[in-house]
């Protein structure tokens, strides 16, 4: 059975997408620890990280280094610091968040809320800033 997250890169499940390679996609978490806080994955789905294949990974990580260049250019933050968990979606994926402080990156911190419209506004200026790298 397809991962939660292949049924979002083939637009069976909405996602608000912030990017998008030939190899990659991004979009906003939908729990988030920060505004701006976004999942980087490889289009190929690979359940660890670490079993990915060498090409598709380091397509992930320059995906995900450009990814975070654009959501530091609109979202304000000290940096944009990088997790990967991958206990709850079988699916490799890269979390994104924007950080002030350390507990800003704290998973078992309650997670935040915002409107879809919010939501949409996020996704589109780190689109935005993505595409006009
Ligand atoms: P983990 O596998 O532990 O890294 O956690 C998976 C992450 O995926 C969590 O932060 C969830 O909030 C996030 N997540 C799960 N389902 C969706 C979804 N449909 N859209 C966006 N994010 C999701």
């Amino acid at each position: 059975m397809s991962s939660i997250f292949t049924k979002i890169i083939h637009g069976e499940i909405p996602s608000y997408k912030v990017a998008e390679t030939d190899s990659c996609y991004a979009f906003l978490d939908i729990n988030p620890l920060a505004e701006g806080h976004v999942l980087a994955i490889p289009r190929k789905e690979v359940d660890y990280l670490f079993d990915v294949d060498d090409s598709i990974y380091s397509d992930l990580m320059l995906f995900s280094k450009n990814v975070a260049l654009a959501i530091r250019k609109v979202i304000p933050c000290e940096r944009i610091g990088v997790a990967v968990i991958g206990l709850e979606v079988p699916h490799a994926h890269v979390h994104l968040i924007p950080i002030n402080a350390i507990h800003d990156i704290d998973f078992s911190r309650p997670k935040l809320s915002f409107s879809e419209l919010e939501l949409q506004a996020t996704a589109d200026k780190i689109l935005e800033a993505f595409e006009s790298a």
